[in-house]
């Protein structure tokens, strides 16, 4: 039997990765949604449409048919693609981690990016990661998490990928402040804020390592 799983919680508290070993270890297809929001996000750096922090709603939401979004393997990586050229360093690096919640934040981007997450999990066994899955995305996915951990440790960790990824010139403090920031504004935003979807079960990372989570989201997948 196909089952949906759905993953929630905040940045950086080791979602995607417990995703990827889960859907690897079922044979499902892992949906990364972070990246489709940073997608869109790279697009509007690109054109112009964010100034000092701010949006230009009208442009953004005018261009939306002009985004397109896919997920290509490279030597059994998952990679983003925005019309067709490969973006997956770029989405990754501090400026678009820094201006992608208020364009998360936009009703129009979410609806779009929503039907499109659907139609990219249909009929088939996913593992889907993001703020919403559980409450808009796919609310009747038979699995549902909530993670948590400590802001902290979580920027730690986005920290040390960064470095890994020969991300320079960024500090601790800066990756600190970004985590917070995106806290704030993912759980306040009007539209599909960041929520426990209710029947989800809720995993507190913070004294974990990467192996112990992916072993749990196994195990709790198993039984
Ligand atoms: O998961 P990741 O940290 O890559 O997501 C980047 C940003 O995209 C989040 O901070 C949030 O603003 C937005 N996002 C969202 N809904 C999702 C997934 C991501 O609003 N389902």
């Amino acid at each position: 039997k196909l089952i949906n799983v759905a993953i929630d919680g905040t940045s950086s508290s080791g979602k995607s990765t417990m995703a990827k070993a889960l859907a690897k270890y079922a044979g499902y297809t892992y949906i990364d949604t972070g990246a489709m929001y940073r997608a869109v996000t790279l697009y509007c750096l690109q054109h112009g449409y964010i100034k000092d922090g701010k949006v230009d709603v009208q442009r953004l939401v005018a261009a939306l048919g002009d985004i397109k979004i896919s997920f290509k393997l490279d030597g059994g990586v998952q990679h983003t693609c925005l019309n067709g050229v490969d973006v997956e360093k770029e989405i990754r690096g501090l400026e678009v981690s820094n201006n992608v919640s208020p364009v998360a934040a936009v009703p129009q981007v979410r609806h779009e990016l929503v039907r499109q997450q659907q139609e990219l999990g249909r009929g088939k066994g996913v593992v889907m990661d993001g703020r919403d899955i559980g409450t808009t995305v796919l609310p009747d996915a038979e699995i549902k998490i909530y993670v948590t951990s400590s802001p902290e440790v979580r920027a730690r960790r986005r920290y040390r990928e960064m470095l890994t990824k020969g991300e320079t010139g960024v500090t601790l403090d800066e990756v600190v402040a970004n985590v917070r920031m995106r806290d704030h504004i993912d759980s306040t935003r009007a539209e599909s804020p960041l929520r426990k979807a209710e029947g989800a079960c809720e995993l507190d990372s913070t004294p974990m390592s990467a192996d112990e989570q992916n072993q749990w989201m196994i195990d709790y997948f198993k039984h």
